[in-house]
């Protein structure tokens, strides 16, 4: 990851970025003013196997601007190396905070991903809540053949950030091979966000997030997902290994 030696945490060879949420959203709002592309990734337990299974994957984690923790299980595993202090920023929490800023600084947003119907109910939902913000967006359902037309419709918006809710990682490859052709300041995979944003997925409820139990809520909300969450005791017992070979 291209940042200070310092502000960087390893785990399972993910270099994540020790920076606050508010630091993060200072970082984003920095690359979004600037001309080069930037790249930012949250990443969770899911992401961390997702890189271990495929290699292709790796020149991203090196790649990208800022790698942020999503999901308290990075945050345990932090602990595990005596980082007592890691605050999770999530894809959800990063987006909703972005677009704030957006608004105020007058930042054009691209949002591309999920359904037709829920993409344009987040363009609704987010037009609603500020009148003042560029925003336009696109399902995330197409095939390879329609990839120069999408982003031709993303560049002729001339957007300062890119939030890209395909799916991990899905959304990440997508950005890395097109960081160049899209040239947009900011990109960031954001997963499911736009879904939250259109009001079609709710957000654990508050108890659930302060409890740490987010991703609790959810496999109840969508029992289907008990595959892809058999990444967390996974995850939990290689970072536990990890950090008995590291030694205290
Ligand atoms: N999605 C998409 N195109 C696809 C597959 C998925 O736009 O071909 C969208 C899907 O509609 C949802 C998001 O990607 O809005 C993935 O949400 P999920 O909660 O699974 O994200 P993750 O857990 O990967 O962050």
């Amino acid at each position: 990851m291209k940042q200070p030696d310092g502000t960087v945490l390893r785990i399972l060879n993910v270099p994540f970025a020790t920076y606050t949420e508010n630091e993060v959203i200072a970082r984003c709002t920095d690359y979004a003013m600037d001309q080069n592309p930037h790249v930012v990734i949250t990443a969770g337990p899911e992401f961390v196997m997702h890189t271990r299974r495929d290699q292709a994957l790796l020149p991203l984690l090196e790649g990208a601007d800022l790698i942020t923790p999503d999901g308290i299980g990075i945050v345990l595993a932090a602990r595990l190396h005596g980082h007592s202090d890691l605050e999770r920023v999530t894809g959800v929490t990063l987006a909703e905070k972005l677009l704030a800023q957006s608004a105020e600084r007058g930042f054009r947003v691209f949002l591309l991903g999920a359904s037709p119907e829920s993409n344009a109910k987040a363009l609704n939902a987010v037009r609603a809540s500020y009148p003042e913000l560029a925003v336009a967006g696109r399902n995330g359902y197409f095939d390879a053949a329609d990839v120069p037309m999408i982003l031709d419709e993303i560049r002729a918006f001339h957007p300062q950030i890119l939030l890209v809710g395909l799916g991990q990682p899905r959304q990440e490859r997508f950005i890395w091979e097109y960081r160049d052709a899209l040239s947009v300041p900011l990109m960031i995979g954001v997963g499911g966000t736009i879904d939250i944003l259109a009001g079609t997925v709710k957000r654990a409820p508050v108890l659930f997030q302060r409890m740490h139990l987010e991703w609790f809520y959810r496999l109840l909300a969508d029992p289907k997902r008990w595959r892809r969450q058999l990444a967390l005791p996974q995850f939990a017992y290689l970072a536990y290994q990890e950090r008995l070979r590291k030694g205290s």
